[in-house]
């Protein structure tokens, strides 16, 4: 059978993933996402009006017409976890394939809101629930099943794609994580299973975003810990302490929540993308908040909330707020910028459960909104944080446990595959043999 990747999206940025793999007359495609600084670097754009080609050359979106090259029928659209970078273009491409949309619980609930707040077009693809652990019959001689791994949002799975020459593997996104706080640990005997299995695994495509560090990234216990004896420290603190974190991280939300309440404050969870995230989580039962948890995302509601907790008492209460990176519109920003209800005072303490990503945008205006809190007298806990992706130890085992016959990069830019080369290289692959470093827009031809 022949097998064949296409390298759509995300091989030359992390941002708008979307690779299809063709095996025989079957396409499957795993990921559509959206690269959010291409969006965000222009003011006040919004995009749920805008048409795909236009979101394609802006490079927001995967120019999938490379697809048109590929022989054969698309049968699933697959996105492995709900972030953005791997579901937000889904509103934009997925109306012109005929073929479900086949995720996780959580993954599935979050693409149905992207669907629903498109204006441009009208998806009605079917979107097919399957948890980790599931399969279905892709056409006649394949079989796609989902395993079980653990990441910066909750259900998030990678699927594998069992063709008669072996499996494919996508590996975006994760880390390996064996005490993930909500959900269970990454499934590693499955992989090594598949690794072993009939025909082992014929390619693997990794997430490569931390492949130049070395060393084992944290657990997310390890983020939950260090959170603890960053809010216990301030038991006794009473002014305001404000938390920020990315909203769709489900499992810190969780940590953070539970946190406040220990030191006597009631949480509350104040932007619309924290309403939107932690309230779905909520309504499919895969978190049990406290019942009097607040979630507010409209301005006006969010503005009440704020009257509210100053009235009653700063003290009282932790507002767990949008604008971890920054983002000039998030509600942290407005705080700073002194545009909210709530005011800070001198020593107030602002956490930050999230690290800068490293890119010129978020660097800058991070620095801004820093410079905006300090300047009304907060006090900064910066990086309270562990990352959701692998770093080298991590690859090492995965290959270790998948021992596939070919290997792609992915999920990042050149310079940043550079460190996944290098120890693919030290396990025995070779650069354009078995070790395929490749940009968007290619196909690469395993099996002919
Ligand atoms: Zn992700």
């Amino acid at each position: 059978m022949e097998i064949e990747i296409a390298t759509v999206g995300g091989y030359e940025e992390v941002g708008r993933q979307m690779t299809a793999v063709r095996a025989g007359d079957d396409i499957v495609i795993f990921d559509m996402g959206l690269n959010l600084s291409k969006v965000l670097i222009h003011d006040n754009l919004r995009t749920e009006g805008m048409h795909s080609l236009d979101l394609i050359d802006m490079g927001a979106i995967p120019d999938d017409r490379i697809l048109s090259d590929l022989d054969g029928t698309v049968q699933a659209i697959v996105p492995t976890h709900g972030h953005l970078d791997h579901i937000g273009a889904i509103s934009k491409l997925a109306h012109r394939y005929d073929a479900p949309i086949v995720s996780t619980p959580f993954t599935s609930a979050l693409v149905e809101e992207e669907i629903d707040d498109e204006d441009k077009f009208h998806t009605d693809n079917d979107v097919v629930q399957m948890n980790a652990g599931g399969t279905m019959s892709i056409g006649e001689r394949c079989e796609l099943e989902f395993v079980n791994v653990t990441h910066s949002i909750i259900d998030a799975i990678n699927p594998v794609l069992h063709t008669p020459e072996g499996a494919i593997v996508y590996g975006l996104d994760k880390r390996m994580d064996h005490t993930p706080v909500i959900g269970d640990p990454i499934d590693m005997k499955r992989f090594r299973e598949i690794g072993r299995e009939g025909e082992g695994v014929l390619c693997y495509i990794e997430d490569c975003t931390n492949a130049n560090k070395k060393g084992r990234t944290p657990s997310e216990a390890v983020a939950r810990e260090q959170l603890e004896d960053v809010m216990l420290s301030l038991e006794d603190y009473d002014g305001g302490i404000v938390a920020t974190t990315f909203s769709s991280h489900i499992a810190r939300v969780t940590s953070i929540v539970e946190f406040a309440e220990r030191i006597g404050r009631q949480p509350v969870l104040l932007g619309r993308s924290m309403e939107q995230y932690s309230g779905t989580a909520e309504r499919l039962g895969i978190v049990d908040f406290p019942d009097d948890l607040g979630m507010y995302g409209h301005s006006r509601s969010v503005d009440r909330a704020f009257e509210r907790v100053m009235n009653e008492g700063k003290e009282n209460y932790l507002p767990v707020v949008t604008g971890h990176q920054g983002e000039p519109r998030a509600m942290l920003t407005r705080m700073g910028r002194g545009e909210t209800p709530y005011e800070l005072y001198q020593g107030d303490k602002v956490i930050f459960s999230a690290r800068v990503i490293p890119e010129p945008t978020n660097v800058g205006q991070r620095y801004q909104s820093e410079k905006l809190l300090g300047m009304q007298g907060a006090r900064i806990y910066d990086d309270v944080h562990v990352s959701g992706h692998l770093r080298q130890e991590g690859h090492y085992q995965m290959l270790d446990a998948l021992q596939p016959r070919h290997v792609i990069p992915a999920h990042q830019d050149m310079a940043g595959f550079s460190g996944y080369v290098e120890l693919a290289g030290n396990q025995g692959y070779k650069l354009g043999r078995d070790l395929h470093v490749t940009s968007n827009g290619n196909t690469i031809q395993l099996v002919g």
